[in-house]
């Protein structure tokens, strides 16, 4: 399976960076934020991002030194964000280095489609896998389950759980399936304590999704995994 595609949000505005972070990783992108100009071209340098979504404003050092400080050793795609167009029109102009921008205020859905449609357009990667099922990786033989390569920590419970939703998303698993699923020795409990592994496990994955509700249950038939609804408006 192929690594997502890792783009880098530079954004000092703490609500934009998180709604775009939020985005693209349901989109199935990996993604990092950076909230100030400093220390970003050592970050890019060292990380080597697939890509750059750069605030043109930003405390320290600005966008535009960024960019021109980037292109002395990365052809790495950056999308200038910008709160005016005729500024963004000039920028290019300038041959700072961009390779495009999007205006504030910013439309997640836009953004996230502009980075799609770069990422085509100059590198050579695969974009059909990137959905937000492959995001999450289950390896039985060490029992460990990755959510973009993150390790999700899960006890030996939880792990069953998640390993036999994952085998079908969307699909809807009754309290006994998921019972003989995680108490191999066929041992009975009540659904209160699925019940609370369900719980637990839900809590577990929105810390490492972001998603708003990974683990749905469906009333009178037991629980579901998906992964790709709507996020959270923040
Ligand atoms: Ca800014």
């Amino acid at each position: 399976m192929s690594t997502p595609p890792r783009v880098l949000v530079v954004e000092d505005e703490i609500i934009i960076s998180e709604i775009l972070r939020d985005y693209l990783i349901a989109d199935g992108f990996a993604a990092d934020v950076i909230n100030t100009g400093e220390g970003v071209v050592d970050f890019i340098r060292d990380e080597h991002p697939d890509l750059v979504l750069l605030d043109l404003m930003l405390p320290e050092v600005d966008g535009v030194r960024i960019c021109r400080e980037v292109r002395a050793f990365s052809d790495v795609p950056i999308i200038m964000v910008t709160a005016k167009i005729d500024e963004a029109d000039c920028l290019i102009g300038l041959g700072v280095g961009a390779d495009d921008y999007v205006c504030k205020p910013v439309k997640p859905k836009e953004v996230v489609a502009r980075v799609k449609a770069i990422l085509r357009r100059t590198a050579k990667l695969d974009f059909h896998a990137q959905t937000p099922q492959s995001a999450l990786q289950i390896d039985d033989s060490e029992c460990r389950a990755r959510w973009h390569q993150q390790i999700i920590d899960l006890t030996p419970i939880e792990f069953r759980l998640l390993a036999l939703f994952a085998k079908k998303i969307d699909r809807v698993y009754s309290r006994d399936t998921l019972m003989s699923a995680i108490y191999l020795d066929g041992r009975y409990v009540s659904d209160r304590t699925v019940d609370s592994h369900v719980k637990n496990l839900r809590r577990k994955l929105i810390a490492v999704t972001q998603l708003d509700n990974p683990i749905r249950p469906v009333y009178g038939m037991g629980y579901k995994l998906e992964l790709n609804e709507k996020l959270n408006e923040k």
